[in-house]
């Protein structure tokens, strides 16, 4: 990249907001209508089926999702698959959200892709999982609400874990309390679907706990987004 530093854009690593604004580069997270369009966000995209979906939509539904995935991760048209995951305040579903991050993880392997993961209450699944299933690419748990310990046993099972946060920082002690203990080699920061903060909000915010300059915050931040990038995309 031939920007100095102080010209880098924030980088948003999970949105569902469109609209995204010249200083920053956002990865949105295609809704249903976009999907089922093909219709991508100008930065990157990453498409796949929200915990939430399996009460909304019926199996049907839901295969025609994974097809227009399947489509446009072979057509190489994605930065990520996700956001796919266990949600634990969902439990009605729980068997079919599992099957579907199965899913998920098997074509993330297949097309060498970083996994956007939403985790609730679901920690001690995913520990399991990667015991299992030891990943390959990169695992991006957004709005991590996990503890210290969660975190390290998610490391050490899997050094390529990253953990991303965003209004989180304003309203959770625990994330608060949490954030300097991670890595900055493996921080991201979003916006997620929250309304009132943009990403420039919640790199400040971030960078006030952290107590480091913005534009090592940055960079740091686009040094993790290229090294979990598919070596194919740009
Ligand atoms: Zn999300």
């Amino acid at each position: 990249m031939s920007l100095t530093l102080n010209q880098l854009p924030y980088l948003d690593i999970h949105t569902h907001r469109r609209g995204s604004t010249t200083d920053s580069v956002s990865v949105a997270c295609l809704s249903v209508d976009e999907l089922i369009q093909g219709q991508l966000f100008k930065d990157h995209s990453c498409a796949g089926i929200h915990p939430w979906w399996t009460e909304d939509y019926t199996q049907e539904e839901i295969s025609a999702f994974k097809e227009r995935i399947l489509k446009l991760a072979q057509d190489q048209r994605l930065w990520a698959i996700g956001e796919t995951g266990i949600d634990r305040a969902y439990p009605e579903f729980l068997d079919l959200q599992r099957e579907l991050f199965f899913w998920h993880l098997d074509l993330a392997e297949n097309y060498q892709l970083p996994l956007v993961i939403h985790s609730v209450r679901s920690g001690s699944d995913f520990l399991q999982i990667i015991k299992e299933r030891k990943p390959t690419t990169a695992w991006i748990f957004h709005d991590f609400r996990g503890n210290e310990n969660l975190m390290r046993d998610l490391l050490r099972l899997h050094p390529q874990s990253y953990f991303s946060f965003g209004m989180s920082i304003d309203n959770s002690p625990q994330v608060r309390e949490l954030l300097p203990l991670v890595p900055l080699q493996n921080l991201f920061l979003e916006t997620d679907d929250q309304k009132h903060l943009d990403i420039h909000d919640i790199y400040v915010r971030a960078e006030n706990i952290l107590k480091i300059d913005m534009d090592l915050l940055k960079s740091q931040i686009w040094l993790n987004f290229k090294k979990v990038s598919h070596t194919s995309q740009n």
